[in-house]
């Protein structure tokens, strides 16, 4: 009998005893085949000799220091690196262990950032619904799935939840999307004057919308709208890429296609592609300095920041990233993952759309095409489609999220950004084969 707490505790996971590659293999020796990178963590693929180098090397020299007193080189050239990629203003790095953490770590931030700078009357949170930021309290809260919620509720700070920017759902006939774009941005600007002008202190978004929406991306120009209205007002930008970030949308930073650039941006996921738990967040020198020239002290922290393991782990992520040319690979196989998709299932009765961007794919499964009505959601479609298609030899990620209180289903894919062109055939097939148990 096991003693290890599932989180399904009726269903426990079958034991994977290695990985290689794109695939993992089980205690019987049952492959599958990494669709998801185990939600987008997985980007380089698994067993890569040069990541478990460098986290063997770190182990040996330095496992860890804590950052009360110490600092280390995989911190700073980590830091170093992320900066010099990074969008806009964007200058210091705060290292967790996750991407919670990441999302915990910017609310504080925004909070402490606007005492120190004369405005502690800003307490107000907006965020979106059929958001995802984390199942920390904090991140909870912010975050707007409603079934991930609902049970905590009582117990979650409050938080305003405008609406997403879901193009296949809620762009009315004959609107433009650029109309589109700028209505759903509108709902920030109400939501501002509706609390007050000086009263909110951030606007959480992530660019592209992850676990509860699957792969959607914002039409262009709503994010630029976005940060106009959050510079009018005063209001903090965090943009959440710990799904969409490093590379996984074809840029390093998701933001980047949307050409706006955040004060706060939390990373992870591919940040350790897996090797080792970590994650960050980034902020402009405007907030650091004025914290640094205020109380001189961040008022957060946990025993694992800037995990030295951690951060040659994510050193050696990125630069393989950039050294192996994956953002391009990442375009590339983009290409071919949507026209399979599309090939396969662009007809298909309950394929409702098939949206993302770079590797970062949603299927989104529908009753009535036309009508675009989410199955009813007793029917559970998104876990029978998973366990349909692990036993169909693949890890992928279908969501039942909620549209707004009604489930919507979706199939989210994130393979490694070194999947081949017959290996995503393959994933396609696989999704097919998962479709036919489940009609
Ligand atoms: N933010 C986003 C956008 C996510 O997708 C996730 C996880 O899926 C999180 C935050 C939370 O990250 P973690 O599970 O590492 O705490």
């Amino acid at each position: 009998m096991s003693h290890v707490f599932p989180r399904q505790i009726t269903a426990p996971p079958v034991k994977a005893v290695s990985a290689k590659g794109c695939y993992f293999t089980d205690e019987n020796g049952k492959q599958y085949l990494d669709g998801s990178g185990g939600a987008a963590v997985s980007c380089l693929g698994h067993g890569d000799p040069d990541i478990i180098k460098a986290i063997q090397d770190q182990v040996a020299q330095l496992a860890f220091a804590h950052t009360g007193f110490f600092t280390s080189d995989p911190a700073e050239n980590l830091a170093d690196l992320l900066i010099k990629y990074a969008p806009g203003d964007l200058d210091r790095v705060y290292f967790v262990s996750g991407g919670s953490e990441a999302v915990e770590a910017a609310l504080k931030l925004a909070r402490q950032f606007h005492i120190e700078n004369g405005e502690p009357q800003r307490r107000h949170l907006i965020a979106r619904r059929q958001s995802y930021h984390g199942n920390t309290l904090g991140a909870l809260a912010t975050g707007g799935n409603a079934w991930r919620r609902a049970q905590f509720e009582p117990i979650l700070v409050d938080v305003s939840h405008i609406a997403p920017c879901y193009e296949y759902v809620d762009r009315a006939e004959g609107e433009s999307a650029e109309d589109y774009g700028l209505r759903a941005a509108q709902e920030l600007e109400d939501e501002i004057l509706r609390l007050g002008t000086d009263q909110v202190m951030a606007f959480v978004a992530e660019p592209v919308v992850g676990a509860t929406m699957g792969a959607v991306p914002a039409v262009a120009g709503y994010f630029k709208r976005i940060r106009e209205i959050c510079d009018q007002y005063g209001v903090l930008l965090i943009l959440d890429e710990v799904m969409c970030g490093m590379g996984r949308t074809g840029h390093l930073f998701a933001c980047e296609a949307d050409e706006v650039s955040p004060d706060i941006a939390c990373i992870a996921k591919g940040l350790g592609a897996g090797y080792q738990p970590i994650g960050a967040m980034l902020c402009t020198s405007k907030i650091y300095d004025t914290i640094g020239a205020g109380s001189g002290f961040f008022q957060h922290g946990h025993t694992y920041l800037a995990h030295p393991s951690a951060c040659a782990a994510g050193l050696a992520v990125v630069n393989a990233i950039l050294d192996r040319n994956l953002l391009a690979a990442v375009q590339t196989r983009s290409e071919q993952l949507f026209a399979a998709l599309t090939d396969a299932f662009g007809q298909h009765p309950h394929v409702g759309d098939i949206r993302g961007r770079g590797l970062f794919a949603g299927v989104e499964i529908v009753e009535d095409r036309e009508a675009k009505r989410p199955f009813d959601p007793t029917l559970k479609t998104a876990a029978r489609l998973k366990k349909a298609a692990f036993e169909a030899g693949l890890v992928c990620y279908p969501m039942g999220g909620t549209r707004d209180g009604r489930m919507g289903d979706h199939i989210l894919l994130a393979p490694p950004f070194v999947i081949s062109e017959p290996q995503i055939s393959e994933l396609v097939d696989k999704i097919g084969s998962a479709f036919k148990q489940v009609d």
